[in-house]
């Protein structure tokens, strides 16, 4: 049997090579980070992130794989072309990023219509979404975010992402990202309730292109479409739930990274990696 991957978004200062020995310490053996500030465009150039460090170090303490998050500010629906040019950019930079350091894909919110709705958008997001594939190495990875809802994000609805990913036809350059408090607030529930989150990863056939887990807890109630994360265990997901998706026998490959506020707020930590391997290693 294979090991699960149970992971965390960890601050890189010091570098990625860091990162790995933090994730290293608190239990975990997969990793998230951002290629730079995620609230500020700029970018730290490729030549100062050493990807043979990264490469030794993930043997030496068994992290892997590792994902990159994209910067915030990305928003390839907006009616801004200044806007939309920056998040190219940004982005061109973080799949030659991830290239750079062997890693699993980019994680990308794909941003706001801002009230327009996904159709006025749709054909827009197939094209940025295609010119970043395009001008990218071929071993990067993009990879769609489902979104919580709010405030016309993008991807709340999961048949937005089924319909970008035949779009695109990225292949297996482009796949997606299902974070569960996310979901949670878009009205997904995690159970195994019909038009549940299994249901419609199933109906939708999206199984396949599925490359991680974004496992968080909601600090929001059900259906209300705000993204703001709790520690595993302290918001309103029932944990029998949680533990139901997460041990899916179609689910038990793709590897987990949270999110977690943190015990002390200082991101996530040591519990909530123990609380994850807790009701993932329970009722096969
Ligand atoms: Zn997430
Ligand atoms: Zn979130």
């Amino acid at each position: 049997m294979q090991t699960r991957r149970i992971g965390a978004h960890l601050s890189t200062a010091g570098g990625v090579e860091k990162a790995i020995e933090r994730a290293h310490a608190i239990g975990a053996n997969a990793l998230q980070v951002f290629s730079g500030s995620p609230r500020m465009w700029q970018r730290t150039p490729l030549d100062r992130v050493d990807a043979k460090k990264i490469s030794s170090n993930q043997e030496k303490y068994d992290v892997k794989p590792i994902f990159t998050h994209a910067l915030y500010l990305v928003n390839l629906a907006s009616d801004n072309p200044e806007l939309v040019d920056k998040s190219l950019k940004a982005l061109k930079h973080d799949l030659e990023f991830d290239a750079h350091i062997n890693g699993a894909g980019v994680v990308v919110h794909l941003g706001s219509h801002q009230g327009r709705g996904f159709e006025a958008v749709k054909f827009d997001l197939v094209k940025h979404i295609a010119t970043v594939l395009d001008q990218t190495p071929v071993n990067s990875h993009f990879l769609i975010e489902n979104s919580a809802g709010q405030n016309g994000k993008i991807a709340s609805d999961l048949t937005e992402i089924r319909w970008l990913l035949d779009q695109v036809k990225g292949g297996e350059r482009l796949g997606w990202c299902f974070d569960t408090c996310h979901g949670f607030a878009a009205g997904l529930s995690l159970n195994s309730q019909k038009n549940g989150a299994l249901d419609q990863l199933e109906n939708l056939d999206l199984f396949d292109s599925l490359r991680c887990l974004h496992v968080n807890d909601s600090r929001d109630e059900f259906d209300t479409g705000r993204d703001r994360h709790a520690n595993i265990g302290e918001g309103n997901i029932p944990t029998t739930d949680l533990q139901l998706f997460l041990n899916d026998q179609r689910l038990i490959n793709i590897p987990m990274i949270t999110e977690a506020p943190g015990f002390d707020g200082n991101g996530p930590d040591e519990e909530n990696i123990s609380r994850l391997k807790k009701i993932t290693s329970e009722n096969k």
